[in-house]
């Protein structure tokens, strides 16, 4: 098969991959680029989900491009939404030419001679690339996380991940549970009480929860006078700091924070639940994601009964339904799985350089982007504290300051330099701990305490770090 040559391979059409094209096209015009994407469709989380009600749960300011003004009511969208968003920058951007569909990366091999990519897609060409830039999600697409529960194979009816949802999937007039007390069980909820007989939602421990506005009143008024681009603006702005300052209140003052956000479920659901055992979590907020209840919602078929609530340790699946560890049954026609993701690194690829296959867990995460002694690499992880494509943008920035530098002072390569940093390390995500966090964290490159091997999730931090701190900043090794 005949080889392909590009300035730059983007992996992944997702959120990330489409902004990182679009990006490169204003910022760099005369490099050339492909994307390379292993599914059929382009999109990524917001093609791949498909369960009812699937939808943000951070606001739709700061989970768009910093080029693309959102202009709607909506704040927190549905996933079609999203997915309309981001087919619509690629089409605006004449991005669609650039991505090849059904490439799915398996290795990627760095060459110092001929300074070099070597790109191999499952069943296709070799690209060969000057720049390798991962957009390639954080997780698992073949299977979410799957708990093994005792007595499964005797369930009667469907047992679905939430992940795979069947486009036919008839759920009207049902008994459904659903296992997780996650973003994904929080939506699917409400969604699912609206058809349903009965909905009950099986969680092992609680998680907080904050009901939310569907939409921003200020800027539903400013929409009457200003341009979308201005409201944007201010709207991404107002969000971002907000988004910082609920995280930074809630790890400063846990207490405080914790007993506002019961106080407020409690106004929620009323007196008929006890929200102490089902919405205080053993951890403190913002030690997870927070999940959000748009309009409230989730609370709403709580306090009217349509759904109930369980807190409770799963025994095992019978015929009709699930035991629980106190002795009581939960009956269920149909039984889903809100039980989270499989953390997947760096799309699953095998990285080599000059024929050393790169251990990603004993590597340290330069600016929570490259790699230790990996050239001409970045990948993009967003925020688990705020929006994604906030740190996204800023990293596709970055890589268009990279590569005009490169071109400007005619350099081949950039390498981040892993030099004496000490041997104490902390995982690529700090002080997050959900469980799909846990299990495999330990995978991805580690990093230390100090510029620029870190990933601070923080955008104040990372702002300085990708569009104002010196690219030649004695670790960066250029040649
Ligand atoms: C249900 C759900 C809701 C979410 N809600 C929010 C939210 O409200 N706010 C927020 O900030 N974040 C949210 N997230 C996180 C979300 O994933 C990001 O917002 C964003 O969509 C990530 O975009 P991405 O392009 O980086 O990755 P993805 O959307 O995961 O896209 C990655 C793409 O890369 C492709 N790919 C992967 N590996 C390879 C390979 N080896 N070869 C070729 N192609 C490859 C995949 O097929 C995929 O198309 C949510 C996630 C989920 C699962």
């Amino acid at each position: 098969m005949k080889s392909e040559f590009f300035d730059v391979v983007i992996v992944g059409a997702g959120l990330s991959g489409i902004g990182a094209a679009c990006h490169l096209k204003d910022k760099c015009p005369e490099r050339t680029f492909v994307i390379l994407e292993g599914r059929e469709n382009i999109g990524g989380t917001w093609d791949l989900f498909r369960y009812p009600g699937v939808r943000s749960d951070s606001d739709m300011y700061t989970l768009s491009y910093s080029f693309k003004p959102w202009d709607s009511e909506e704040l927190i969208p549905s996933g079609e939404t999203i997915l309309s968003y981001i087919l619509e920058a690629s089409k605006e951007n004449k991005i669609e030419n650039h991505i090849r569909t059904n490439h799915k990366i398996l290795k990627a091999e760095w060459e110092d001679k001929g300074s070099l990519w070597k790109v191999t897609v499952e069943n296709h060409t070799t690209f060969y690339c000057k720049f390798l830039y991962l957009c390639s999600g954080y997780y698992r697409y073949d299977k979410g996380h799957e708990p093994n529960f005792k007595g499964s194979e005797v369930f009667r009816g469907p047992l679905i991940h939430a992940q795979k949802w069947p486009r036919d999937l008839e759920v009207q007039g049902k008994n459904i549970a659903v296992i997780g007390s996650g973003a994904t069980a929080v939506t699917l909820v409400p969604e699912l009480s609206k058809n349903a007989k009965k909905v009950t939602m099986i969680q092992r421990s609680p998680t907080y929860i904050a009901s939310w506005p569907g939409e921003d009143w200020l800027a539903n008024i400013l929409r009457k006078f200003f341009p979308a681009r201005l409201i944007s603006f201010i709207m991404k702005t107002k969000y971002n700091i907000f988004q910082q300052f609920i995280y930074y209140f809630a790890q400063k003052t846990p207490d405080k924070a914790k007993s506002f956000l019961l106080s407020r479920v409690k106004k929620e659901v009323g007196p008929k639940i006890d929200a102490e055992k089902h919405f205080v979590p053993n951890y403190d907020p913002w030690d997870q994601r927070l999940c959000l209840a748009k309009d409230g919602d989730f609370f709403k078929v709580l306090k009217d009964g349509k759904a109930s609530i369980v807190t409770d340790h799963i025994d095992s699946f019978y015929e009709n339904g699930i035991k629980l560890k106190s002795g009581e049954k939960v009956q269920a026609d149909l039984i889903i799985l809100a039980t989270g993701l499989e953390l997947l690194p760096f799309g699953g690829m095998e990285l080599f350089v000059n024929s050393e296959k790169i251990d990603f867990s004993k590597s340290y995460t330069y600016k929570g982007t490259g790699i230790s002694n990996v050239p001409n690499f970045l990948s993009v992880f967003g925020y688990i504290n705020a929006s994604w494509t906030l740190r996204a943008d800023l990293i596709s920035k970055y890589l268009c300051r990279l590569l005009n530098h490169l071109k400007s002072k005619n350099f081949k390569k950039c390498t981040p330099k892993l030099g004496e940093i000490g041997s104490v390390s902390r995982p690529f995500i700090d002080g997050f701990a959900p469980g799909f966090f846990k299990r495999s964290i330990h995978l991805f490159p580690k990093q230390g305490f100090k510029k620029p091997w870190i990933n601070p999730q923080n955008y104040k931090i990372d702002k300085e770090m990708f569009l104002t701190d010196s690219l030649d900043d004695g670790v960066m090794d250029f040649d």
